[in-house]
């Protein structure tokens, strides 16, 4: 039997109306901001008159390395959801909204697969609540002011060659990564270049997804710098005076979002900050706030364990005041195979000694999660090709590093599939054996940051920086800069920067190309290897598949 494709399984979902799923988290009416029948934002009063209760447990899902073969830890985040419901547990998930950019290139959507779906997933991968583009509008409001203030005389005497803040567009569209603007006469402005980068790239996005509130959110947005003087010394989106005007357009933006998985439970869906240049998790307020409402809280970091789970836990954990109380490392057989040397067009084919190989870069995350203080459990997300002999492999390794791997069916068969992760990541979670630590503290120079996640978590011999680099590093430690994290941009298919060496490579070199101040995010972005800030569309884009059926259904989404 041929399968469902994802829109054919979410088209056939049962949803609750909304209340119901506010209900299960005990969420008056009145609190709840219904956009339409099945989506609905939850209130600001209703958010800050939980603060005195207590939290639930936090349980991250992160991966292996990715490879071009799929992991699913969205998947895995939306069956463990509705596995724990189903043993009995109140549960809720959190995950990211998704860019438009990618919709409409390669296929995959964020939403989950198979029968481990949020819903709706049509409107969650297209314009969903507006979130993102009142992100858009928020960061381009600033945008056209700089130019705007620079155009009226500038008083701040910016160096026109030295703005820093571009523009950005939730579309995947090279031909705007380096543009000229102002052209066209005095009346235009004086000419210069820039560029756009895609939505999910704004710092705007990252500040939404890192502010406890909408005072933070407003001082965040401040402490943007948009641009240098001659002299260097930086200008503030707070000097443009564009943070109150942008804090207006993001106040509704600023509300977590909740819809229900295929199983009608319920779901946070909200922000969607780059797993690159930015830390990769859903917002802050929504974890904080589904914390309060559900027993357990599961969530996703983008990539693999390498940067996602070493983001979640040393930016947003350290900034939020959270701690997770288990992880599940999403493994699968054929990523595994990848790791251990498989090209991809053999995936196909059963080996045991390709999956034994590539579980060493397993064992690798198994460690470098174990080293944050947090227990760690293995998924392995079942795909129909996949072997008995070759899932025991995965189950012997992860036995032999000291944890355990469970045989997860939940994209196949929902809830029932996936049980017994549910069950031992509840016991896991109450087991109180999580002690929680972030890897560095505020007060390490940014340097000695840098090099304590390449040689602990890469495992990396050393870092190299030319002085220019390290002499930036101090000059921002001088101005006050030096207490942030550092949000580590560097390929997510390899612990290296060399995306092509896959496995547990060792004794590396790290090099680092440059380095960006996000001061309103509130990290140092450190770039490693080639960054894309605006994808391409692929030569054959999704979209061209895309379209409304004579029922008025979308057809080819997923
Ligand atoms: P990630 O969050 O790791 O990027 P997703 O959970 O979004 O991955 O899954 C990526 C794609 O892989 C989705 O289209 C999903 O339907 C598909 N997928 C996930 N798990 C399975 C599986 N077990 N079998 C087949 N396809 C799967
Ligand atoms: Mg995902």
């Amino acid at each position: 039997m041929a399968h469902k494709t994802d829109i054919e399984i979410a088209r056939e979902a049962q949803k609750r109306p909304i209340q119901e799923i506010g209900a299960k988290l005990g969420i008056p009416n009145e609190h709840l901001l219904p956009y339409g029948h099945d989506k609905a934002k939850i209130g600001q009063d209703f958010i800050e008159s939980l603060s005195g209760q207590s939290d639930g447990k936090l349980i991250l899902v992160t991966a292996i390395n990715p490879t071009p073969a799929g992991e699913g830890k969205t998947t895995t985040t939306v069956g463990l959801g509705d596995g724990l419901n189903a043993i009995g547990k109140r549960a809720a998930i959190c995950i990211r909204e998704a860019s438009l950019g990618p919709c409409f290139g390669m296929k995959g959507g964020a939403a989950g697969g198979g029968y481990a779906q949020v819903v709706p997933m049509e409107e969650m991968n297209l314009h969903f609540t507006g979130d993102f583009h009142a992100i858009t509008s928020a960061h381009n409001l600033l945008a056209a002011m700089i130019d705007n203030h620079i155009y009226w005389g500038n008083a701040l005497e910016i160096d026109q060659r030295r703005i820093v803040w571009r523009r950005v567009l939730d579309m995947n569209d090279r031909a705007l990564r380096d543009t000229v603007t102002s052209l066209g006469g005095v009346a235009n402005g004086f000419p210069r270049q820039t560029g756009f980068d895609i939505t999910v790239a704004s710092e705007v996005m990252a500040i939404l997804c890192l502010a406890t509130d909408l005072a933070d959110l407003e001082k965040r947005l401040g402490d943007i710098i948009v641009a240098y003087r001659r002299d260097k010394t930086p200008v503030y989106a707070r000097d443009i005076k564009a943070d109150g005007a942008m804090t207006v357009l993001l106040k509704d933006a600023m509300q977590p979002n909740l819809v229900q998985t295929l199983e009608n439970n319920p779901a946070f869906v909200h922000g969607g900050p780059f797993a690159n240049i930015a830390h990769g998790c859903n917002s802050v307020i929504a974890t904080k706030t589904a914390l309060k409402l559900a027993d357990y809280v599961v969530t996703e970091a983008g990539f693999g364990a390498d940067l996602g789970a070493e983001k979640f836990m040393n930016i947003k954990c350290r900034k939020a005041g959270i701690a997770p109380s288990a992880v599940v490392l999403v493994a699968t057989v054929r990523a595994l195979k990848m790791n251990g040397g498989v090209a991809k067009g053999d995936l196909g084919t059963e080996n045991v000694d390709a999956v034994t190989k590539g579980c060493e870069n397993l064992g690798r995350h198994i460690s470098n999660v174990k080293s944050f203080g947090v227990p760690v459990v293995v998924a392995i997300n079942h795909f129909v090709t996949d072997t008995d002999a070759e899932v025991a492999a995965i189950k012997a390794f992860a036995e032999s590093r000291g944890t355990e791997a469970f045989l997860c069916k939940h994209w196949a068969d929902g809830s029932a599939g996936v049980t017994d992760l549910a069950t031992r990541v509840a016991e896991l979670a109450d087991s109180g054996v999580a002690n929680f630590a972030p890897l560095y503290n505020d007060e390490k120079p940014l340097f000695e940051k840098i090099e304590t996640i390449a040689k602990r978590i890469y495992r990396a011999d050393e870092v190299l920086a030319d002085a220019k680099i390290r002499n930036q590093l101090k000059e921002w430690e001088a101005a006050g800069y030096g207490h942030l994290p550092v949000c580590m941009a560097k390929t997510q298919y390899s612990f290296t920067t060399d995306p092509t060496r896959r496995g547990a490579p060792e004794g590396h070199s790290v090099p680092v190309r440059e380095v960006r101040l996000s001061a309103g995010a509130g990290f140092v972005v450190v770039i490693c290897g080639e960054i894309m800030t605006m994808p391409g569309l692929p030569r054959v884009p999704s979209a061209e598949a895309i379209k409304l059926n004579a029922d008025g259904d979308i057809e080819g989404l997923f």
